[in-house]
């Protein structure tokens, strides 16, 4: 077989360093042939994203913070200069305050529940109407989620609100967007240490926990996370939308 996703253009959305899930999918598509474009939240964030990009095929990359409108109005007219057309676009962006991921749930403030929204969920709105009209002979649009939307997972709290609400935001997105043939899917993924994995209180124990009771008795491997991201963005995806696919060593089953 050829490959996945030769001739594809993507974009990715939320790579911070090289423990980023969403890295593990770019090193994917790259391995499957996809052109890439990433972007980074902030100035601070600019040379360590570049110096990924260099690894994943000379991606080019970009500034955007997904909660400005104009930095995302921005970004698009970049792709647009460039002949516009995008065939898939991943979303790997979340965030609460460390607060909202330490204490109990019953605390949260308006002010970090609708930060948690507006980062995490809304953005994918955000991002689906401003990327949609560049997937012109429709695209894959792929967010990352967490058991933590439909159980309680200790300290998720607020992040499992938010997620809850991004699965639902999926949903409503395929329904819009699917007679543009563009399909809107999330992956559950296992949970993995990341630097955002480490804002919450004693992921380390969550870690233990998984890999002492799921299926498959170990823990999510990020490169397993991103051949599901490939299958969805490759032809081999093209009935599949609207859809929260757990890629998690099979925990999610677990009734006790
Ligand atoms: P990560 O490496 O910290 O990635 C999170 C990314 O979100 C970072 O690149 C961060 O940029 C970006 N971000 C935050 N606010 C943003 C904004 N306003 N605009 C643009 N980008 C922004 O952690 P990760 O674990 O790979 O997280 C990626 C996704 O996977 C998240 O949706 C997360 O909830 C989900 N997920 C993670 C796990 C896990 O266990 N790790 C499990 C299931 C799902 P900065 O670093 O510059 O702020």
């Amino acid at each position: 077989m050829g490959q996945l996703l030769e001739g594809k253009k993507a974009l990715i959305l939320g790579i911070a360093n090289r423990w980023s899930l969403a890295f593990a999918i770019g090193q994917a598509f790259c391995r499957e042939g996809a052109q890439l474009v990433l972007t980074y939240q902030g100035e601070r964030q600019r040379l360590t994203v570049e110096e990924l990009g260099v690894e994943l095929g000379n991606a080019k990359v970009l500034a955007c913070d997904v909660t400005q409108q104009e930095e995302l109005d921005r970004l698009i007219s970049v792709l647009e200069a460039e002949g516009g057309k995008l065939d898939a676009v991943v979303h790997s962006i979340a965030f609460a305050n460390r607060d909202d991921l330490s204490r109990p749930f019953v605390e949260t403030s308006k002010a970090g529940y609708l930060l948690a929204q507006d980062v995490s969920a809304y953005s994918l709105v955000a991002v689906a109407r401003a990327t949609a009209p560049l997937m012109k002979d429709g695209g894959s649009l792929l967010t990352l989620s967490y058991l933590g939307s439909t159980r309680v997972v200790p300290n998720y709290n607020v992040m499992g609100v938010a997620k809850a609400a991004l699965e639902a935001c999926v949903r409503y997105l395929a329904n819009d967007l699917g007679p543009s043939r563009i399909r809107v899917n999330a992956i559950s993924a296992g949970p993995v240490k990341t630097a955002s994995a480490r804002g919450i209180r004693d992921f380390s124990k969550v870690l233990e926990g998984v890999a002492a009771r799921a299926p498959l008795r170990r823990n999510t491997d990020p490169a397993e996370v991103a051949d599901t991201a490939v299958f969805l963005a490759s032809e081999m995806g093209r009935g599949v939308t609207g859809n929260v696919i757990f890629v998690d060593a099979g925990f999610q089953i677990l009734g006790m």
